[in-house]
């Protein structure tokens, strides 16, 4: 199959040269940033660097890390490398894991996100014979602006929906014609099954791809959308903090999400001691933009883990893959000493023939932690008898077991009791905290 890019000159680019120019961008960045931001300026005389000890990427590890308490600190105006006035756009985090960040962005910069959009937009299919469906949520969050003038750019027809209203979705990717959907991988989930409540096949409708992520996702989820869509289901990742999803995309491999390394230096350490670790291991993603001009952060820790790859790619990219993120260190759940990611009880669910629709509840009685899983019965296991109920939760938490090395509570709860997410889903009720 032919392969097509948006930028293909920089989506190809031999990987030396690719090197060279991460390499002259970083200096000048790195520049930029001391000139202009105080707070980083800062952090760099304490590590007793200056610009001229950076001379290319090989002196990346020089600089001092970012994080969110940084960016906490530096709330609102601490990182901002421009002057407001040349600033056109706010956008801020979902507010996943509590506080919220702002991130600023010129016009040059919403461009190269759009860019990058526009680059995963291509790389699932899209051209602009296509109808785009953005169901990501459009506000402060990035989801919805990114995909939005990502489909702008790519010339397709851009159905600017935002999130909610799933019948209203549905009418429109009906009557429209909608051929790629872009949303948070849960809600297609749950689109999907309203589609299906409603009488529609997968063939029914016209739509071929889905542009999928803020969230993570396990593979089974994936196989899961690509049934009862009919569609070939694409993940792509991205933060506030770097810009917005697009950071990094799947293309037709979908083995792992190529990262836009000519605006996006990528680094995994150990999240632990900060040391950076070689290519292939597992550990915290960190990046440094190498473009950005308003909000242009070095060596930011995203908190995600996973593993990067410079493996040859049959699409022909030659940019670097990463896994996708396998929660972040901040979801990852310690439960009677034992380490948890929603993930792994999703793989489970998925596995055991369940919908990817539970909430995991954690609490502590007295110094012990108890672990609730409920998850929702099938239509056809919510006729079966107490007692059948009973052995499947039995069965389900023995396989949850074998995954976690640890037996939580499952409990089947009604189809449909669990409220279903329109943006990220939540996970997690964590009652542990209110004892603290
Ligand atoms: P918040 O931190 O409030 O959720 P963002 O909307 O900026 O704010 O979310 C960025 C985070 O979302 C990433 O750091 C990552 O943890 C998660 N994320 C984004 N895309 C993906 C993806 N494709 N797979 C897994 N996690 C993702
Ligand atoms: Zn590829």
């Amino acid at each position: 199959m032919a392969q097509r890019y948006y930028q293909p000159e920089i989506e190809t680019m031999p990987i030396e040269d690719l090197k060279k120019l991460q390499s002259e961008k970083l200096v000048k960045q790195v520049k930029h940033v001391y000139e202009n931001v105080e707070y980083y300026r800062n952090l760099m005389d304490e590590k007793g660097v200056s610009p001229e000890d950076i001379h290319g990427i090989e002196d990346l590890r020089k600089l001092p890390f970012l994080s969110k308490a940084d960016l906490r600190d530096a709330y609102p105006y601490g990182l901002l490398a421009k002057p407001l006035k040349e600033c056109v756009r706010i956008h801020s985090t979902s507010g996943t894991t509590g506080r919220r960040v702002v991130a600023f962005y010129t016009q040059h910069d919403v461009d190269l996100w759009e860019d990058c959009c526009a680059r995963a937009i291509v790389a699932a299919g899209g051209t602009d014979e296509d109808v785009c469906q953005v169901a990501y949520g459009y506000g402060l969050f990035t989801g919805g602006a990114g995909l939005h003038g990502g489909s702008h750019k790519v010339g397709c027809l851009t159905l600017p929906m935002s999130s909610g209203f799933t019948d209203r979705q549905i009418q429109f990717m009906d009557d429209l014609s909608a051929t790629i959907l872009c949303c948070t991988p849960s809600y297609a989930a749950y689109i999907g099954e309203s589609l299906k409540e409603q009488g529609y096949k997968p063939e029914d409708i016209p739509l071929k791809a889905g542009i999928f992520g803020a969230e993570p996702w396990t593979e089974e989820m994936r196989r899961g959308i690509e049934t009862t869509l009919g569609i070939k289901a694409y993940d792509i990742y991205g933060l506030t903090e770097t810009s917005g999803p697009g950071v990094a995309f799947e293309c037709c491999e979908q083995s792992g999400m190529h990262i836009n390394e000519d605006h996006f230096l990528a680094e995994i350490i150990d999240p632990d001691t900060g040391e950076v670790l070689p290519e292939g291991s597992k550990g915290e993603l960190v990046f440094t933009a190498l473009d950005k001009e308003a909000f242009p952060l070095l060596r930011y820790r995203t908190r995600d883990i996973c593993v990067l790859s410079r493996k040859p790619c049959s699409c022909g990219r030659t940019h670097i893959k990463m896994t996708k993120p396998m929660g972040r260190s901040d979801d990852m759940m310690i439960i009677r000493g034992v380490n948890v990611f929603p993930s792994q009880i999703e793989t489970v669910l998925l596995k055991e023939g369940y919908q990817p629709n539970y909430q995991i509840i954690l609490d502590r009685v007295g110094n012990n932690d108890t672990f609730d899983v409920n998850v929702e019965m099938n239509p056809e296991q919510f006729t079966d008898t107490v007692s059948g109920i009973t052995a499947q939760e039995k069965a389900l938490g023995e396989a949850m077991k074998t995954m976690l090395g640890i037996n939580p509570k499952v409990h089947l709860v009604a189809p449909k009791s669990i409220t279903r997410s329109e943006g990220k889903a939540v996970r997690i009720i964590d009652k542990r905290k209110l004892h603290d």
